[in-house]
């Protein structure tokens, strides 16, 4: 049973692998973006608190998040567990090793998606997806067949996440550099860090990350 931290700025794909090895494998994906989403979508105390911090790309507080993560982890624990987007700061970091290690659980791996931030900018700013299925699209790679209707369900409704635009994009990318890349090095140090090539095919991104489960990279 693996515990993982999937790494890497916003947009790097950490979302779609989390989600696949969650398919695939039977692990949890523990996603502080999607628990706040929700908070935010079911008008919670913590959404409510998080709600605009969020639209301006900024990083809701090391406590909230640390509280959403000790409420999930419980679940994951016969299973593995996949960080997507959690932690995000060097405190985060260090809450969550704690909460492992109080349930007789260590880090495994802390994979790095390796990738090219104005990439990931066009990456980020054309993506929406199905309001009904969720269905994802982006304005420059992949537009619904017909124009306006989802390909899976047939829905006309599109959703984008309010943060997705330019100027909040580079908040966010600001944001990774100034707290989040300097968990990498306090990771380095316990010898957990593996870096995969983010701008690969999504296939090729999932057969590196396989092969390091795997242990056959
Ligand atoms: P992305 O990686 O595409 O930016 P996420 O869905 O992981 O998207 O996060 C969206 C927003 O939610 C972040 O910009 C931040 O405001 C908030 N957030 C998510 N996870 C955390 C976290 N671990 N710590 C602080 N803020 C977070």
């Amino acid at each position: 049973m693996l515990n993982i931290i999937l790494l890497g700025p916003p947009g790097a794909g950490k979302g779609k692998q989390a989600a696949r090895l969650q398919a695939e494998r039977g692990m949890i994906q523990l996603s502080t973006g999607d628990m706040l989403r929700e908070a935010v979508a079911a008008g919670t105390p913590v959404g409510r608190k998080a709600k605009a911090v969020m639209e301006r790309g900024e990083l809701v507080s090391d406590a909230i998040v640390s509280a959403l993560i000790g409420e999930r982890l419980d679940a994951s624990a016969d299973k593995g567990a996949i960080f997507d987007g959690c932690p995000r700061t060097k405190h985060q970091a260090a809450a969550l090793e704690i909460l492992l290690a109080q349930r007789g659980r260590r880090l495994d791996h802390v994979i790095e998606l390796v990738v090219d931030e104005d990439e990931l900018v066009r990456r980020i700013v054309g993506r929406f997806t199905c309001a009904k299925c969720g269905a994802p699209y982006h304005d420059h790679f992949r537009l619904p067949a017909v124009p306006g209707v989802c390909d899976v369900c047939g829905s006309t409704e599109f959703k984008r996440r309010p943060d997705d635009n330019e100027e909040t994009v580079r908040t966010r990318m600001a944001e990774y550099r100034a707290k989040t890349a300097p968990i990498l090095p306090y990771c380095e140090d316990k010898g957990l860090v593996r870096r995969v090539d983010g701008m690969a095919s999504v296939d090729e991104v999932a057969g590196q990350i396989d092969a390091i489960l795997d242990g056959k990279a």
